[in-house]
């Protein structure tokens, strides 16, 4: 039999669309392998870990190992006697460092292929060879470039060759307490769940996208991040699928959310501390508190705020979060309490089941105003007037905060007007007062706000 080609899986848990896989199966037999490195990038959060697990289950037939990539990668090429090992490269620069590495060990045998991005990390670039700061740029500049290959197929006459491993089980991805049993209810993790919501979506939400995108009370998204964050559909797959099943207003906002995601992964391919260091330094000197207690009322969805607290309840509950709620909760940790965006990133990387490096620390970048193209820090959300645009009918909150379900109409968005809600709590800030230490810390660094940031 001929010698098999280990396809090392990486976050591209799927066998539609796979540069890697679909070489070496026109080559003869697979072994599909993947290793969790905790050394290696940043670590799962518990949610992630949850459906990491349901991800590699559904997917089947790969060989699994644990421990520095660099080791156990080539181990088991020897082991199963490969003769070559392919991936698709990662646009993570921390996955990437890990990739080299193994490069390095396996010397001849590796073949790599492009990633998940539209548009080759660092390909779009200024006319003068120079990164993009504003998103509206970058993604004029990547449309005019050559649109992203049409998807590859499953390989056809794909065939497995076996190659001992550890069990599921073994690597201990499963939470110890059962807090995953809504997620279990919610998702579908797996190739065959993503290919599902795309088709839901493209034959009926996308043709509203662009004026229902921002209501938490209508499913008027396509839910499809944790797909994409662990590659269980490629951005290319969207792409075709979109453009050939809905053209017009819709599909094309749907679209640039989806650039959203390549300018994101542009930002951290050209800055890889994306996730802990504010892009513009100036805010490194920002006065942010020190509030443990105050972090854990917003953690637990108890800060009286009904909007805030029904993202923060969806979030511990289904692991993911509305867009336009995930901006509203972060800008009240960020704006009303002033605690630091990265203690809400670390808090939303250890519950989303689409944790991404990418957008998540770009995403809170861009709410605490020190991001690219970002959200000015003195636009500071009001959760009641948010709460009051985007769930006018409190359908959402109540959902979600089921102390408040009994309230009617629109006294929901401030229930404190009627005194004391049983097992409520008041709200722990006044916003107006909050948004005034907001404005006075974020003007005690105006003089130094023009320094030169990152870019
Ligand atoms: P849709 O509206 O259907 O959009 C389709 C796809 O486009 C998404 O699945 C996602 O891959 C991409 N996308 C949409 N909006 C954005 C955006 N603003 N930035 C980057 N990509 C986007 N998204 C993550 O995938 N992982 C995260 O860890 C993450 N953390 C976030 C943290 C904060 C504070 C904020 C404000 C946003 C964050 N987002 C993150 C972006 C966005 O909220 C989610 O991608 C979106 O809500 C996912 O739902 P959907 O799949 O229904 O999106």
């Amino acid at each position: 039999m001929t010698a098999p080609i280990l396809v090392w899986l990486r976050h591209d848990l799927r066998l539609a669309d796979h540069p890697a896989l679909y070489d070496a199966a026109r080559q003869g037999p697979v072994v599909l392998a993947f290793c969790l490195d905790e050394a290696g990038g940043r670590p799962f959060g518990g949610a992630s870990r949850w459906w990491l697990h349901q991800s590699l289950r559904a997917l089947g037939n790969v060989t699994l190992a644990m421990g520095k990539s660099e080791q156990e990668i080539p181990r088991l090429a020897r082991l199963c006697g490969a003769r070559g090992v392919y991936w698709n490269r990662s646009a993570d620069p921390r996955l990437r460092d890990v990739e080299d590495r193994v490069e390095a060990a396996l010397g001849d045998q590796a073949r790599i292929f492009p990633g998940d991005t539209l548009f080759a990390p660092g390909a779009v670039r200024t006319k003068d060879g120079g990164q993009f700061q504003v998103f509206t740029a970058f993604w004029r500049a990547a449309l005019a470039l050559p649109a992203p290959d049409r998807p590859l197929p499953v390989p056809p006459d794909l065939r497995f060759a076996p190659c001992p491993g550890l069990t599921l089980d073994q690597l201990t991805l499963m939470p110890k307490l059962d807090w995953w049993r809504g997620m279990d209810r919610d998702w579908q993790p797996g190739e065959a769940g993503a290919a599902r919501l795309l088709k839901d979506f493209l034959a009926g939400p996308v043709q509203s996208y662009h004026t229902e995108r921002d209501r938490p009370d209508r499913p008027a998204t396509s839910r499809l991040s944790p797909h994409l964050a662990f590659g269980e559909i490629s951005a290319r797959q969207i792409w075709s699928a979109a453009r050939a099943a809905a053209p017009g207003q819709g599909m094309e906002t749907f679209l640039k959310e989806v650039g959203w995601r390549e300018f994101s992964r542009h930002l951290l391919f050209n800055h890889p501390s994306l996730p802990h260091v504010p892009l513009r330094r100036d805010f490194a000197a920002f006065p942010w508190r020190d509030d443990p207690e105050a972090l854990r009322k917003w953690q637990m969805g108890m800060t009286g705020y009904p909007i805030v607290d029904a993202g923060m309840r969806q979030l511990w509950a289904t692991g993911w979060m509305h867009n336009r709620v995930r901006m509203i909760v972060a800008s009240f940790l960020v704006k009303d309490l002033l605690i630091p965006w990265q203690a809400g990133e670390e808090w939303f990387w250890d519950t989303l089941v689409d944790a991404d490096s990418a957008n998540n620390a770009a995403s809170w970048q861009w709410v605490a105003g020190c991001g690219a193209d970002a959200a000015p820090f003195f636009r500071i959300f009001n959760p009641v007037t948010q709460g009051e645009k985007f769930d006018p009918d409190g359908a959402y909150m109540r959902a979600w905060v089921p102390e408040l379900a009994h309230l009617s109409g629109t006294t929901i968005h401030q229930p404190w007007k009627l005194g004391r809600v049983p097992g409520y709590p008041a709200p722990m800030v006044d916003h107006a007062k909050a948004r005034e230490r907001a404005l006075a810390a974020f003007k005690g660094l105006r003089a130094p706000i023009d320094q030169p940031s990152l870019f």
